[in-house]
């Protein structure tokens, strides 16, 4: 058995930043990555990010992405990356099962962080699963990571940021987008985002979804209805829209399942996306020295997955017995910038989960 030190699941922002912290209070420590590169989400990322200075707004999420890598450099020594190496067991006794080119291995560790992120919502209707119909974030990852466009005439399901961002690029990469369709009343998403997209002649509809897709071997067309204040199907208002490519944007949902198979105790918060692991104000779950950090804790975004990293990175390393150099002040600072990123009207569903939840706001 490979015997470790500190293990990260998962290099997206939240992974990365729990690394760099941990290393600078002179853990050694291994990242285990499925992905052939890191950064998580970020990889894919082509805008200029929103949210807080100190987390890069106004970056690129590619750029964003590199600056944590390059952030590692200076702790290669202690740095160990397996890259393209998935975490399929997690267990009590800090055993982690790892597959990795065909071959199956086992590493234990002192400490676990949890950063493995989310995976995109579906959405049940008949026909659902004809090709053509695509997550927002599979389209993202096909244009941007490797230039392929997903057709020539798109819907999209969904105006939550990550529905308007992604509509914005199909349209910067050619790709007419026939239609916007939302179930709720509102707009999910920064308005000014959506504002674009009306300029650009997408016709955004609300209080409607998709009934059920058509096509042979291939998506063809769709059938739109409009829902009441019950979200229940309203007959008789029924549309046909022409398309070879949906994409589907209906939120995020925790990747929880290493935590959950370790028995790690969860709760369900649908403001958070679904099963969260409960953790102390250090992201510590209830397992000890198992902390858990980023959108697998309940979906927010990179800025606050990377300051909800550093906390964890900094409480592994000192329960492990090297406590940060500057430990006080860092751990005010990292809960004081998460508090901040969580105020005003775009933090209240966030608020209001870990509320739910039992945690400290
Ligand atoms: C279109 C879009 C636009 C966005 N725009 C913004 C924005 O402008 N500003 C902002 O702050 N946020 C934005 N976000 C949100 C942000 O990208 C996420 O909140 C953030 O990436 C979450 O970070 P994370 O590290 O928790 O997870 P992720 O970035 O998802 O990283 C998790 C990593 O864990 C790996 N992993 C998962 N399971 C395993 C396993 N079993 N074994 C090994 N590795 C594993 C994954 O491959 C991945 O690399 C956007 C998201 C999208 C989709």
């Amino acid at each position: 058995m490979v015997k470790r030190d500190l293990i990260i699941v998962g290099a997206g922002p939240a992974g990365l930043s729990a690394a760099k912290v941990a290393l600078e209070a002179g853990l050694t420590v291994t990242i285990i990555e499925r992905a052939a590169i890191l950064g998580g989400q970020l990889t894919k990322q082509t805008h200029k990010f929103f949210g807080s200075k100190e987390e890069y707004a106004k970056t690129r999420g590619i750029d964003i992405a590199s600056i944590l890598i390059d952030e590692l450099k200076n702790y290669e020594k202690r740095l160990e990356i397996l890259k393209e190496a998935t975490v399929v067991g997690m267990y009590k006794d800090y055993v982690l099962t790892i597959y990795q080119g065909n071959e199956y291995f086992k590493y234990q560790a002192k400490a676990i962080i949890i950063a493995t992120g989310a995976s995109e919502k579906v959405l049940a209707f008949e026909n659902n699963d004809l090709p053509g119909i695509y997550g927002a974030g599979a389209v993202q990852t096909l244009m941007n990571l490797y230039g392929i466009v997903p057709g020539n005439e798109v819907v999209m399901v969904g105006s939550g940021n990550i529905g308007l961002i992604v509509s914005y690029q199909l349209i910067q990469a050619g790709v007419k987008v026939k239609a916007l369709l939302e179930a709720a009343s509102n707009i999910g998403g920064y308005l000014v985002h959506a504002a674009k997209l009306v300029r650009l002649g997408v016709p955004i509809y609300t209080k409607t979804s998709v009934k059920k897709a058509f096509g042979d071997k291939q998506l063809e067309k769709i059938e739109t209805v409009k829902l009441d204040e019950n979200w229940q199907y309203i007959e008789g208002t029924e549309e046909i829209i022409n398309c070879d490519a949906l994409c589907i944007s209906v939120g995020l949902t925790p990747l929880h399942q290493l935590l959950s198979m370790a028995e790690v105790d969860m709760i369900y918060i649908s403001e958070l996306g679904g099963l969260i692991p409960k953790k102390t104000p250090d992201y510590e779950t209830s397992m000890p020295r198992v902390y858990a950090c980023g959108d697998v804790t309940g979906i927010e975004e990179a800025s606050s997955a990377m300051v909800e990293g550093k906390i964890a990175g900094l409480m592994a390393a000192r329960d492990l017995g090297h406590r940060h150099k500057k430990f006080n002040e860092l751990e005010k600072q990292f809960k004081d910038q998460l508090q901040n990123l969580r105020q005003g009207p775009s933090g209240v569903k966030i608020r209001l989960g870990l509320q739910k939840a039992g945690e400290e706001l």
